[in-house]
């Protein structure tokens, strides 16, 4: 298996802000746990008028915090990388104190709407942003310009930005130097992650700055791990497949040996979203009874 260079050590208190970079501040949201880590890490760019990123979960005294790390300055815009519950909720209890537009690529679900399939689970359904922004937009602020990078994949509207004065980019969940990310169908999908992982290759960010964890300061060798590590997991799943185990939920345990047993479940869609992409490849189809076309979490599968 690859060895993925996780970045972990992270100084920081709860409500306090921390200067990173010039014209780069960071508050770090109470709501840790297994998949947001010490919590979620709301980005506050320029200075005067700012642009926050991520306003993170529906928690008041998160809120508060950004604010009063904010010295008299005006927020001019919200920007949201994609809308799961630890990310866009905040924007209501921001928009309302500060009357701030959001920017996003769309409500949840809104890249797999494109492709005709509806997706009512697992995020945000109340966020709708005030402007749409696609990928290669700029958005401009007083001392700051941000690229718009469209990198589905974790989420099918998940948005990172480039800060171009910094050759920063805040890459949301796309990429975490803690963790993987997540990839869950079917709003999650393994080849669109894929594509959006090679996009960053060819690109010439320095710093990435995601939103749980550190920041990652060589780039490119971490999104490569992460390439051959997803590479190295749709191996394992042929290689479960030759020796026999043809559900989903027998290969878990096989494939997840280091993980703990809690983290399961979330590691079965992780790998439902591998098997999408390799049925969609040809190596494998979904065999058994049903009509064979239905592909979930309770299908067998064979090699094509
Ligand atoms: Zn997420």
């Amino acid at each position: 298996m690859v060895d993925i260079p996780y970045r972990r050590e992270l100084e920081f208190s709860y409500g306090t802000v921390a200067h990173i970079a010039p014209g780069i501040r960071r508050v770090i949201a109470n709501n840790p746990g297994p998949f947001t880590f010490h919590g979620t890490g709301t980005y506050i760019l320029g200075t005067g008028q700012v642009a926050v990123i991520d306003p993170g979960p529906d928690d008041e005294a998160h809120i508060d915090a950004i604010l009063n790390a904010l010295d008299g300055e005006e927020v001019s815009h919200i920007l949201v990388t994609h809308t799961h519950m630890d990310h866009s909720p905040g924007c209501r209890l921001l928009q309302a104190k500060t009357g701030a537009p959001t920017y996003a690529y769309g409500p949840h679900g809104a890249g797999k709407m494109e492709q005709g399939v509806q997706v009512e689970e697992g995020g945000d359904m109340d966020f709708d942003p005030d402007h749409l922004v696609k990928h290669g937009d700029i958005i401009r602020g007083k001392d700051w310009t941000v690229e718009c990078v469209y990198t589905p994949g974790h989420t099918s509207n998940h948005l990172c930005f480039a800060l171009q004065e910094q050759k920063a980019l805040f890459t949301g969940d796309h990429v975490m130097g803690w963790s993987t990310s997540i990839i869950s169908p079917p709003d999650g999908d393994m080849a669109a992650y894929m594509d959006s992982l090679q996009l960053l290759l060819d690109r010439d960010d320095e710093v990435y700055w995601p939103t749980h964890g550190p920041s990652i300061i060589d780039p490119k060798t971490h999104v490569q791990a992460y390439i051959d590590h997803r590479l190295d997991r749709e191996r394992q799943i042929i290689e479960c497949i030759k020796q026999g185990t043809h559900h989903i939920r027998e290969m878990v345990p096989l494939m997840y040996k280091d993980t703990p047993e809690f983290m399961y479940p979330a590691a079965a869609r992780s790998v439902l979203a591998a098997m999408e992409n390799l049925v969609r490849n040809q190596q494998v189809r979904v065999g058994g009874e049903g009509d064979g076309t239905s592909m979930g979490m309770d299908s067998a599968y064979d090699l094509a």
